[in-house]
């Protein structure tokens, strides 16, 4: 058989492929960034056409393609050239990258374009330009796309630093609606969390139906008819979560990330990309402005704005003249009652309350207003504090929280440094540490007692499981069918309930003893966005948020009180850099899952070796890289599988860690069993 040799990423857990495209195969779909149907092994998968190649590798008996596959559009230059990158960058193999890229079904058939199944209702035509800018943001606007430039436009990293209701979106609209007007297209990621309804009737309002919107909780055919409304250039907005990302909008002029420091743009899984930093790639590829939105930017992006890699542009104040929250804090190291810290006390207040939260919850029933108390419940029990003086161990080497595995085996997950639970803190030497156990069914149990005329709404992932379930929460507490909302870090993101006015954040502890040396951003992140929830709609008076810890001078605490994020920035870049931690160096989890702790132990310590023996062989300070662990994860077993895992941090920025990694994974056949899965996180975000 005669034809062209081309190489093809398949689908598959493996790197591209040649084969043979034979001559008799229509010549207007071969092509760089078409796709094809191939044979591997037995099965037939979906392959991506990179480059034509000279001949075949020496020895291989060349296979060949079998028939174009129509419903997947070609992709352009550039699309496979970010393709390629994320790819490389995230050690994924490229054919299983982009498989990520196309619909679930075939391209809607015989029916209306696309209308069917969209999710933006066809308003009635009616755009809404009603506010006019404040000179401050009509600056920026002007900074980042000034009219005309959508013609010649540039790469460049913006950073739009503003309070929630500073009028960031109404920045990002503007700057949408001149890319537009040129004939462009806009893609806008927001956390899933925050893709709520409520934003996409505001994005309707503006551009009425010119919208798709991509999210995860969209029926396969509502996604598919969204993706291509967008592919084909029918509509000029793409609103979407983390995985809109992958659609590859053909006259893309600007991205915009909303609530850029969240985590959930990192994704957990496979290819573990993190959706931030692959669109600044794209922006960059494409030349096009980026713009990335938050009250609270992730260290790493602000240490790019104030270093100058990033333009910085700033929102100080809210648009509406609405005060700030008041911010209390609540010193819940109550000696006396130490003794009877797991149960209720002899008034009836449950441990975990203060008298300043259930008095402030009273008052607000009394004025009919909402109440919403928020716990972070994610490691929960794993983190360990006195209830006299509030100290947790760390570990000596990492500075991050050790867990606590067992009855009273207390592990640094990064180093796997070891130690004992001890009787009394190491500190003061006086209190009882105990794993901080508290759950959202508890505390409603408790709530239901005090106050039993209140209607209560709990909101956590047992209650929440569906996208319908969040909406229906959603629209009970705007209905005021709720005064009493209980919930963990959920329901902190994004909302707006205008009868909200008092917030309580249970014990901020949990946040940031969180085993992870983010967990002071996190916390603090988290604070203010709980803290922003409270009377966003008070015009007479500020909103009330209540913090109970037991580390009342926690930076994380102390900042937020003071509504001071730039404080709270240089302080933690000061804490990191010595250790190394991203934004001053680079960090990259190896991760490994198998069935037998033994055999998956055992892998984790190959892999370790032989990443030393490499990382010995690399040379001068910049490049230098640090092999921590194994170590057991934090989560040691999961689903009957057990996790261990591997930390690269490097010491400089220009970071040889991802490159180390691939190589790594490269080298991995035949060494490990094959029962252990091994997964490589770079840039890792999420060490739990
Ligand atoms: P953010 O995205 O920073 O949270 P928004 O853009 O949602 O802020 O603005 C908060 C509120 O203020 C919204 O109701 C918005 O319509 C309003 N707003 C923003 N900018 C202006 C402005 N220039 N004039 C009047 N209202 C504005
Ligand atoms: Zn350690």
């Amino acid at each position: 058989m005669s034809g062209e040799i081309w190489s093809i990423a398949v689908d598959a857990p493996l790197g591209p492929l040649h084969y043979l495209v034979p001559d008799g195969f229509d010549r207007s779909v071969v092509g760089p960034g078409h796709s094809v149907l191939v044979p591997l092994g037995k099965r037939k998968v979906a392959g991506l056409m990179l480059r034509k190649e000279p001949n075949a590798p020496e020895g291989v008996k060349l296979k060949a393609a079998l028939q174009p596959i129509p419903e997947r559009p070609p992709l352009s230059a550039t699309y496979l050239q970010w393709l390629e990158w994320v790819s490389r960058y995230y050690v994924y193999p490229l054919g299983q990258t982009a498989d990520l890229i196309f619909p679930p079904l075939p391209k809607g058939g015989g029916r209306r374009k696309s209308k069917k199944g969209a999710v933006v209702k066809p308003s009635t035509g009616q755009t809404d330009h009603s506010v006019n800018l404040t000179e401050t943001q009509q600056a920026i606007v002007e900074t980042i796309s000034p009219v005309g430039a959508q013609d010649k436009p540039e790469f460049q990293t913006h950073l739009l630093f503003g309070v929630t209701g500073s009028g960031k979106t109404e920045v990002y609209m503007e700057l949408i609606a001149r890319v537009t007007a040129a004939g462009k297209q806009a893609l806008v990621l927001v956390p899933e969390i925050a893709l709520t309804p409520q934003l996409i009737e505001r994005f309707a309002r503006r551009f009425g139906d010119d919208i798709a919107v991509i999210h995860s909780h969209l029926t396969p055919r509502e996604k598919t008819d969204n993706w291509w409304a967008a592919v084909n250039g029918e509509k000029s907005v793409l609103i979407g979560a983390r995985s809109a990302l992958f659609c590859p909008l053909p006259r893309l002029g600007i991205i915009v990330i909303d609530e850029e420091h969240e985590s959930s743009f990192k994704q957990d899984e496979s290819l573990r990309y993190h959706a931030r930093d692959s669109a600044v790639m794209l922006a960059k590829l494409n030349q096009i402005p980026i713009v990335l939105g938050s009250a609270t930017p992730s260290m790493e992006s602000w240490h790019n704005a104030t270093s100058g890699r990033y333009r910085l542009h700033r929102l100080p104040q809210r648009a509406k003249a609405t005060q700030l929250p008041s911010v209390e804090v609540i010193d819940m190291r109550a000696t006396r009652d130490r003794d009877r810290q797991l149960g209720s006390r002899e008034d009836g207040r449950p441990f975990w309350a203060s008298q300043q939260l259930l008095t402030a919850i009273s008052e607000t029933l009394e004025r009919k207003e909402q109440a919403a108390l928020f716990l972070n419940r994610r490691g929960i029990a794993q983190s360990v504090v006195c209830p006299v003086c509030g100290h947790s161990p760390d570990c000596p080497n990492c500075a991050v929280a050790l867990t606590l595995h067992g009855r009273s085996d207390l592990i640094c997950h990064y180093c796997d440094y070891h130690e004992s639970l001890r009787e009394h803190c190491s500190k003061c030497h006086d209190g009882e540490p105990k794993p901080l156990g508290l759950g959202t069914e508890l505390i409603e149990r408790d709530l239901t007692r005090l106050f039993p005329e209140a209607r209560l709404l709990r909101m956590d992932r047992d209650e929440i499981q569906t996208r319908e379930d969040l909406e229906h929460a959603i629209s009970a507490i705007e209905n005021r069918e709720i005064d009493i909302l209980v919930g963990t870090q959920m329901i902190a993101k994004g909302l707006d309930f205008p009868g909200l006015t008092t917030v309580g954040m249970v014990m901020a502890d949990v946040a940031f003893n969180l085993p992870d040396f983010r967990a002071s951003e996190r916390a603090f992140q988290l604070l203010t966005q709980v803290a922003g929830r409270a009377g966003r709609h008070l015009h007479d008076r500020a909103g009330r948020v209540l913090l109970q810890t037991y580390n009342p001078d926690h930076p994380s605490i102390r900042f937020t009180l003071a509504h001071d994020y730039e404080g709270f920035a240089a302080y933690e870049l000061e804490f990191r850099k010595p250790l190394d931690y991203p934004p001053a160096g680079r960090v990259a989890a190896i991760k490994f899952m198998g069935p037998s702790h033994d055999e998956t132990e055992h892998a984790a310590f190959t892999v370790a070796q032989m990443a030393r023996k490499m990382v010995a062989s690399l040379e001068g300070k910049e490049t230098e890289v640090f092999v921590l662990g194994p170590a057991p994860a934090p989560l040691a077993k999961l689903r009957n599988q057990y996790r261990f895992q591997i930390l690269l941090k490097s010491h400089g920025p220009g970071s040889p860690i991802s490159s180390l990694c691939r190589t790594l994974s490269e080298s991995l056949a035949h060494r490990i069993s094959p029962k252990v899965k091994v997964g490589f996180d770079i840039d890792a975000l999420h060490l739990l």
